[in-house]
């Protein structure tokens, strides 16, 4: 599968029905398995035999998409978890325990932001937030002994920044720690981390992979190049006493982080994906090629079009030549970022509200990167538990309205937003 091209991987990876099989991936609603023997069930829940035994653990449905999502990535393996939350918690619970240490971008999504600052730190890990645009000698300064991990998103929600994903690669590197990275926003279609140095990925699936706002997931996926065996990760190099002593990293070679979020934090935290919800997003993911060039291509018109309204202040899209994001996208997303386009009205607060007031197609909602055209102000909603300093340095101003841009017909958007325009400048 790795030969065929991301479009076709959408389609087929994952998935290869045989003789007198359904041609699609069928929903298997079942918790359990049966065996012929209690010694093949004993050796599949010590880990010595591949196969599924709970639902929990795995599950056929979610397995094919675990297989499309990694081959999309050109990851190792990949494990659905029930929320994108719920991915980027168990992918740092993965490595860090308390006592430990975590170094992440400012420039996250708000939700992510308060897992950091708030409930993990509750739990013993303490997080240092840098600046998105850091140097690598700033990353270094942020290093501390028990750092586990460093954490960035490729492109920020809502802000729009886009990570030097080597720069943070390198500096997690050279401190003997991996790069987790999510990706919701440009999606594997139009970004692969692992090319440039990260080793995690998560995803909230709720997003474009998606795309009909029909499911909450997320996604885990191990690249498997990350060198666990430098003393710093004993849970991944040590035995597991809960599994007879097994080592993850001799059990599974490079794959062994994503064999233990699985068999270590899924089985003890129970955050799986249900096999409907992997079907619907199997659904999604196979138009996801299609559907992100169209994203693509709207948003750049949509952005285009308020960068030369006079009555926007500001227009923020890393496929505009104005945004100081502009190289760094085109360097990680050659071709294209994301549908989303964040911008202010002149005339602010009272101005944006009569503008989300005043759209008929576009829909309010908290939601993004779906396939209908949707808007938000994340100051009163999303982001509204960060200070105005926070706001700032999460790189959302409290003026700013996200616009995401769906697969309509362009002229029907651009008239919409047109029509709320006019209205809201009167
Ligand atoms: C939505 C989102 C999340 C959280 O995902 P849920 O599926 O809502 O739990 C994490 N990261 C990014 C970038 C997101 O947009």
């Amino acid at each position: 599968m790795q030969n065929y091209k991301p479009d076709t991987l959408c389609i087929h990876a994952g998935y290869k029905p045989g003789n007198g099989e359904p041609r699609v991936v069928p929903i298997v609603q079942s918790t359990t398995y049966t065996y012929d023997s209690s010694k093949e069930m004993g050796d599949l829940f010590d880990l010595q035999a591949d196969g599924f035994f709970y639902t929990r653990i795995g599950n056929p449905t979610n397995d094919v998409v675990e297989k499309k999502i990694a081959a999309l990535e050109c990851g190792v393996g990949a494990l659905l978890t029930s929320s994108g939350q719920a991915a980027s918690l168990m992918a740092v619970l993965n490595i860090c325990t308390a006592g430990d240490h975590v170094v992440s971008s400012s420039a996250i999504y708000g939700g992510t932001f308060n897992l950091f600052y708030k409930t993990i730190k509750e739990m013993g890990i303490e997080t240092t937030f840098v600046s998105p645009t850091s140097t690598r000698e700033e990353l270094k300064a942020a290093m501390r002994e028990n750092t586990k991990c460093v954490f960035a998103e490729t492109l920020a929600n809502p802000s729009l920044i886009v990570a030097d994903l080597e720069t943070f690669a390198e500096a997690a590197h050279e401190h003997g720690v991996p790069l987790i990275v999510d990706n919701t926003f440009p999606t594997p279609i139009n970004c692969q981390p692992f090319a440039f140095g990260a080793d995690i990925v998560v995803h909230s699936t709720t997003k474009y992979m998606d795309g009909h706002a029909v499911q909450v997931g997320g996604v885990i996926v191990d690249s498997g190049k990350f060198d666990w065996q430098n003393g710093k990760f004993p849970a991944l190099t040590e035995p597991d006493e809960s599994y007879h002593g097994v080592i993850y990293t001799k059990q599974f070679g490079p794959a062994a982080y994503i064999a233990k979020v699985r068999c270590h934090l899924m089985r003890d935290l129970g955050a799986q994906a249900a096999p409907m919800n992997a079907f619907l997003l199997n659904l999604g993911l196979e138009t996801l090629a299609l559907r992100m060039e169209r994203h693509c291509s709207n948003a750049l018109a949509v952005a285009k079009y308020l960068e030369a309204d006079p009555n926007i202040a500001w227009v923020n899209y890393p496929g505009l030549e104005s945004s100081p994001y502009y190289e760094l996208a085109k360097k990680y997303m050659p071709h294209g970022s994301c549908g989303v386009v964040s911008f202010g009205i002149k005339g602010g607060r009272e101005a944006a509200t009569r503008f989300m007031d005043s759209l008929e197609m576009a829909s309010v909602v908290t939601h993004v990167a779906d396939l209908r055209t949707c808007v938000l102000h994340p100051a009163s909603t999303t982001h509204r538990q960060l200070t105005d300093e926070q706001l700032k340095e999460a790189g959302v101003p409290a003026d700013l309205i996200r616009l995401s841009v769906g697969i309509e017909n362009l002229e029907d958007i651009l008239s919409d937003l047109k029509q709320a325009l006019a209205k809201s400048v009167q």
